[in-house]
């Protein structure tokens, strides 16, 4: 398998640079992966610099074909589905099946802001004056996109295709554990005939370049997703310039049973809500709410489905959940399972490692826990979650806010009024009813309170990439013939 091995900047690609070489180590086996150069300082500065100057010279925000590049884009991204999906599947140990998913999901991505780009405009005003008012969408510039090592790819397409639909010049930073990807990507859109330095790709350590890009004049504005101490920093350094800024961040997510819905349907679901993607997914719903009259029925269920998932090989079809990314993040994971044992929880299964070589961990099922105690109100991002009983919806809702995060959450009920009471009164940005899937191209997708503000998907997400300007034109009422 051939991987990327250089960075996409000013148009050209990079086997060599300044911040030396980023050494990849794949998850499933724990083996030398490959190599590819970490940008240093004076990398991102000509990055920024050609981008800022690309979009300044090329006609890029106000070409009519930008649609069609954009489908290009897609089609692109099709046509190397295969070879995308064993690249992320490598390089972050994810289930094969799952990495095609997310390669359709990335093409379809640029499909949807492809057609956006018809639908997406300003609108005329009756303002009290005699003339004609109607706003524009303008691009914002500079982008820069930064985004975490779960889902790569599909982070990437999120916010560089909605930038890229409504005219910006993009710089795409993906995490220092996983850039093949998003240099593939490279690949992609250079050869969709996306003009030179509108694009780029700059792998490197967030500590050591995060700061400066974030910080660099030239940036109008950062589209982030990872963690919420990552986006406090970035929205703090971004305050100088009044630079725009939109944060995904991190998520505790609650998944609330309650007694009149179908439990075992509920428990089926549950393990992959929370263990998909080992655990290492900002939606995971970690926090299992449970009415008290089905709670031993309801975990009993869920321990004999978690013991069912399909733990192994990512190479292989029928792996439902495959290895952490890193020895650190199976660490983390770890130290949380001694957490909750120190906190007399109850490990009903999992939480020891699982085959090696490779990052691999059992599913970790918890419960007896207080509700505020650390591995209920932390965001783990591994295979661990907490089951807690409630006795009234009253404290189911009260649970389900019980947490500095924000971003999602599931109900499960027979009783449509309380579904809908429910689903409003949880504080998250995305709620989802007898399923645990809330995340859709055509919908906003985003949190409330500490899992940050913006939306990604939807039309919502054009909105972010562009300034509103509103324009009017005096129209003196002709004398009457
Ligand atoms: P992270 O915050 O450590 O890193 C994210 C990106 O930021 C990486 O590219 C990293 O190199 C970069 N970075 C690090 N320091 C920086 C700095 N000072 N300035 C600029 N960039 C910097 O997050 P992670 O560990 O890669 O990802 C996991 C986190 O992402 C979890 O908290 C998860 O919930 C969150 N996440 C959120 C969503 C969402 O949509 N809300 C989606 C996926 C992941």
């Amino acid at each position: 398998m051939k991987f990327p091995d250089a960075l996409l900047i000013d148009g050209r690609w990079q086997t060599e640079a300044g911040g030396g070489r980023l050494e990849l180590i794949e998850p499933a086996t724990e083996e030398p992966l490959c190599e590819v150069p970490a940008a240093g300082k004076a990398d991102i500065d000509r990055a920024l610099q050609s981008a800022a100057a690309a979009f300044a010279k090329t006609n890029w925000s106000r070409r009519t074909d930008r649609a069609d590049v954009l489908y290009r884009i897609a089609a692109g991204i099709r046509a190397k589905t295969d070879e995308l999906a064993r690249l992320e599947s490598r390089n972050v140990g994810k289930p094969i099946g799952d990495a095609l998913w997310e390669v359709r999901a990335a093409a379809r991505c640029f499909e949807y802001y492809a057609g956006g780009i018809s639908r997406f405009g300003g609108e005329t005003i009756p303002v009290n004056a005699q003339g004609l008012d109607y706003t524009l969408r303008l691009p914002l510039g500079l982008v820069v996109c930064i985004v975490p090592w779960n889902f790569p790819l599909l982070m990437a397409c999120w916010k560089v295709a909605p930038a890229l639909a409504t005219g910006n010049a993009v710089v795409l930073k993906p995490a220092s554990l996983t850039p093949l990807s998003a240099l593939a990507l490279g690949r992609v859109v250079e050869e969709a005939g996306v003009p030179e330095g509108i694009f780029q790709v700059v792998a490197g350590r967030g500590s050591e370049i995060g700061d400066y890009l974030v910080a660099h004049p030239l940036v109008r504005k950062i589209a982030f997703t990872g963690e919420t101490a990552t986006g406090s920093r970035i929205l703090k350094l971004a305050a100088d310039r009044i630079k725009r800024v939109s944060l995904e961040l991190g998520g505790k997510s609650p998944n609330l049973i309650f007694a009149d819905a179908d439990v075992e349907a509920a428990a089926a679901a549950a393990p992959l809500a929370v263990f998909g993607n080992a655990g290492q997914d900002c939606c995971a719903r970690s926090r299992i709410l449970v009415e008290r009259s089905v709670y031993d029925r309801f975990l009993e269920a869920l321990v004999q489905s978690t013991r069912q998932l399909n733990i192994g090989d990512p190479a292989s079809e029928a792996t439902q959940v495959g290895p952490l990314v890193s020895a650190s993040q199976r660490q983390r994971v770890e130290r949380y399972v001694q957490l909750a044992k120190d906190s007399r929880g109850r490990i009903l299964c999992g939480g020891d490692r699982g085959r090696e070589p490779g990052y691999f961990f059992n599913p970790v099922v918890v419960d007896g826990l207080p509700p505020d105690s650390r591995v209920c109100q932390e965001e783990i991002f591994g295979p661990l979650t907490c089951v807690i009983p409630f006795d009234d919806e009253e404290e189911a809702v009260r649970l389900a806010n019980q947490t500095e995060y924000g971003l999602a959450g599931s109900l499960w009920t027979g009783d449509l009024e309380r579904a809908l009471r429910v689903a409003q009164r949880v504080e998250t940005g995305v709620m989802s009813v007898n399923t645990n899937s809330s995340v859709y191209q055509e919908a906003p997708f985003g949190g409330f309170k500490q899992s940050g503000y913006g939306r990604d998907l939807g039309m919502e997400a054009m909105r972010l990439y562009t300034e509103i300007k509103n324009v009017f034109v005096a129209l003196p009422e002709s004398e009457p013939t």
